[in-house]
């Protein structure tokens, strides 16, 4: 997969997935904006790349303002834009009647204000390049999980936004969006008490048909393969990275 001189914006690429997908794009060549919440988890995550094909894009993308604010420093930084990929994304879990408005709030102001405002900024310069968008959804933005309504929520709005773009930006711009179950990241575990920690994440991978938790890097390989313009007949698609989890019984 050649990505030489391919200007990305990754969001959320400070730590974890979207880490993993701008090291997997440096290494095929392309040009990398790196976002993340604080400038300074930013500026350490291009200090650990060490490329100087990297620039800084720091926000919190949870208004409208700072995904256009994120997305112009990237498209400045870069000079135009190629590939986003629409990543950042928090997590909580507990029962729907537990769920305060606040956190209701949080969660849909990241995971969907965020994919769609990013879209909403980059959409002109994608159109210029055309280029695509690749989103991350999870097996949450597929089936329902008791215990994950809101995530669920927020996840099953990325699916269908990345469809309706597809449909929207057709035959211009192609938008995908891959679909993992449980990656090793910070994210998973978030929450479970240290001294369970090892308890769950062995139910996790008991319960796997594969019995093992995806590596970051193997979301990142299926990222690059949504963005790749090999790729071009691909729109619209959700790309399950998940060990079977939402196709197998
Ligand atoms: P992570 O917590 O390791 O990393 C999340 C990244 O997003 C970080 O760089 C963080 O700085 C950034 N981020 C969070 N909120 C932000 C905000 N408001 N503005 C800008 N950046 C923000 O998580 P991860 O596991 O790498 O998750 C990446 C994506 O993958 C998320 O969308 C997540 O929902 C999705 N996902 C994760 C899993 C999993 O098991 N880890 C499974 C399926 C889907």
């Amino acid at each position: 997969m050649d990505f030489k001189d391919q200007r990305v914006l990754i969001t959320g690429s400070t730590r974890g997935i979207g880490r993993a997908a701008a090291s997997a794009f440096l290494e095929q060549g392309a040009r990398v904006a790196i976002n993340g919440r604080r400038e300074a988890d930013v500026e350490r995550a291009i200090g650990e790349l060490g490329s100087d094909r990297l620039v800084a894009a720091a926000g919190d993308l949870a208004s409208a303002d700072a995904c256009r604010s994120v997305v112009e420093s990237a498209i400045r930084g870069l000079g135009g834009l190629d590939v986003l990929v629409n990543n950042a994304g928090i997590y909580s879990d507990g029962p729907v009647e537990m769920v305060d408005e606040s956190t209701y709030d949080r969660m849909m102001d990241v995971n969907v204000k965020g994919v769609f405002f990013c879209s909403n900024a980059a959409i002109p310069s994608l159109r210029e390049s055309g280029g695509n968008i690749v989103n991350t959804s999870s097996e949450c933005g597929i089936v329902g999980f008791a215990g994950m309504s809101l995530y669920c929520a927020s996840k099953g709005a990325v699916s269908n936004l990345t469809r309706a773009m597809a449909s929207e930006l057709a035959p211009t711009v192609r938008v995908n969006a891959v679909c993992p179950a449980a990656v090793m990241t910070d994210m998973t575990g978030d929450g479970i008490a240290p001294s369970k920690l090892d308890d769950y994440l062995n139910e996790l991978r008991d319960s796997s048909l594969m019995k093992y938790i995806a590596q970051p890097e193997e979301i990142a390989d299926a990222i690059l393969y949504l963005a790749n313009p090999r790729s071009r007949f691909v729109t619209g698609s959700m790309l399950s990275v998940d060990g079977g989890s939402t196709g197998c019984r």
